[in-house]
């Protein structure tokens, strides 16, 4: 180490996973040589993309294929890796970590990026052998190893996680049921139409779907031997995947003594209630909301790099995002963004082609986007998110944008240029949507013809 380099602030950051390394990885695009780094990371592996774990499960992809950050880069950055130890202790005062294998280390700035945990329901079995969750390489090892030794597959939980997990199983030729507590599949992320449209495909893929079903205790006294449900009738399987959902990991946090609600709490700087302390990533509340998705997570990177950054604070401030869900299941393209429950403030917009199973789904409030369920064709998907970040009035964009960005995108532009007001169009402003109609090319026949006879409800 040179000189220079050892008068350096020290930047510790706890957690090897994709939010802390994003942060880093924006911090060093920033200021190359600000900090010294170390990283903690309790799992083995360098920081690799934990969406992929789902294509690694279904077969499409091979582990090495989803590393992000490989060893050369932490060494070509200065960065020390401390992997497969995970940090145990906080010493605010003499602002140190500890890791479980004893190694202390000091900070100057401390980054806390240490993610989720899956929820386990309280019933008794989810520590047999043969039970896992969804979250890591380690469980997807579980599993692939499953599936080469044994033939039947209980999945609990019909959220993204659950269906990708059924999925990938089945590929791999289990036969598999999905044990979901709900009537409807994915509720948080999909309206009922999609739901069923979601639960056809998958049933007619060969998953068993088990809905408005609780379980209430895991078969077997060494290995899971199956399921047993709360109206008493008991699924025979090898593998229990484990998939009701994630609580923000902040043990840690809370027993050095940070703020905590259900995540470690942080303001639009992204800092915790000590100043020297950053949090990024799942393991954070920000304005009362935590965050389960990846694009969140990248744009409370950038904030957090501009901050740890900077000498002495920066203007940049993170506001929230806007969560956005794509299921991951090749051939099923359902994507949901926003909330899309609605209330009695709220208008829909909805297309619907049965024969072509598409259904989409806007929600309106105030004349602004609030939320967006695709099923079957989710092309526009970026677009419409764009939309809902922007909150600006449609004005003119509201009935034409159902069709898409291709077919609609000359009327954002009248709407941006005049941005339309709450009431209806007066008669020059409808004069001038129709001309947008007309002289549009079409790029989507198929849509404008199904939309006039049967898209809208
Ligand atoms: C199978 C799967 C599919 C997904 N698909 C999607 C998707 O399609 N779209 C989407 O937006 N999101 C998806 N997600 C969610 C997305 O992966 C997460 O939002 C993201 O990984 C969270 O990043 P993070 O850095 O906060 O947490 P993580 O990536 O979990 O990283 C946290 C890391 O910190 C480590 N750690 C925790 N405590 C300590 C400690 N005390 N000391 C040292 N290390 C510690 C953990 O071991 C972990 O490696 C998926 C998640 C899974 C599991």
């Amino acid at each position: 180490m040179d000189r220079h380099a050892a008068a350096r602030p020290r930047l510790v950051v706890v957690g090897n996973g994709m939010a802390g390394m994003r942060t880093v990885e924006e911090l060093l695009k920033r200021r190359p040589d600000r900090y010294d780094i170390t990283v903690f990371g309790a799992e083995k592996q360098v920081n690799y993309d934990r969406i992929l774990l789902s294509a690694v499960l279904a077969g499409e992809k091979e582990l090495d294929e989803i590393v992000i950050h490989p060893r050369r880069w932490y060494d070509e950055n200065g960065i020390t890796l401390v992997a497969d130890d995970r940090v145990v202790d906080i010493d605010r005062q003499s602002r140190t970590v500890t890791s479980a294998s004893g190694r202390v280390a000091g900070y100057d700035r401390l980054l806390l990026a240490t993610g989720s945990q899956p929820l386990l329901p309280e019933i008794a079995g989810t520590g047999l052998a043969g039970v896992c969750t969804f979250r890591d390489v380690a469980d997807v090892d579980t599993m692939i190893r499953a599936a080469r030794e044994h033939r039947r597959a209980i999945v609990i939980g019909g959220g993204l996680l659950g269906l990708e997990a059924a999925n990938g199983l089945r590929k791999r030729g289990m036969a598999v049921t999905v044990v979901h507590l709900m009537d409807s599949l994915m509720e948080r992320q999909l309206d009922k139409a999609a739901a069923a449209l979601l639960r056809r495909e998958l049933e007619q893929r060969g998953i068993d779907i088990r809905a408005g079903s609780e379980p209430a205790a895991i078969l077997g006294s060494e290995r899971a031997l199956g399921v047993r449900l709360t109206d008493g009738c008991e699924l025979p399987g090898d593998l229990v995947v484990i998939a009701v959902g994630i609580r923000p990991n902040v043990d840690l946090a809370r027993l050095a003594g940070l703020e905590i609600d259900r995540g470690i709490a942080v303001g639009d700087d992204l800092r915790s209630s000590d100043p020297a302390i950053f949090a990024v990533g799942e393991c954070v509340e920000h304005r009362g909301k935590t965050y389960g998705l990846i694009a969140p997570l990248w744009e409370m990177a950038k904030i957090c790099a501009d901050h740890l950054a900077a000498e002495a604070g920066s203007p940049s401030a993170y506001a929230g995002s806007v969560p956005a869900t794509r299921l991951k299941v090749t051939g099923i393209d359902v994507f949901s963004a926003g909330d899309f429950r609605g209330d009695a403030s709220t208008e829909d917009i909805v297309f619907r082609d049965a024969s072509r199973r598409i259904y989409k789904r806007l929600v309106l409030r105030d004349d602004r986007l609030t939320g967006v369920v695709l099923y079957g064709d989710s092309r526009d998907a970026g677009w419409y998110v764009q939309l809902l970040r922007d909150g600006a009035r449609l004005g003119e964009l509201r009935d034409l944008m159902i069709f898409g960005q291709d077919y609609a995108a000359p009327a954002a532009s009248i709407a941006v240029a005049a941005p339309a007001p709450l009431s209806p169009p007066t008669g020059e402003a409808r004069g001038r949507r129709l001309a947008v109609a007309r002289r549009r090319p079409g790029p989507r026949p198929a849509r404008k013809r199904a939309s006039r006879a049967n898209a809208f409800s």
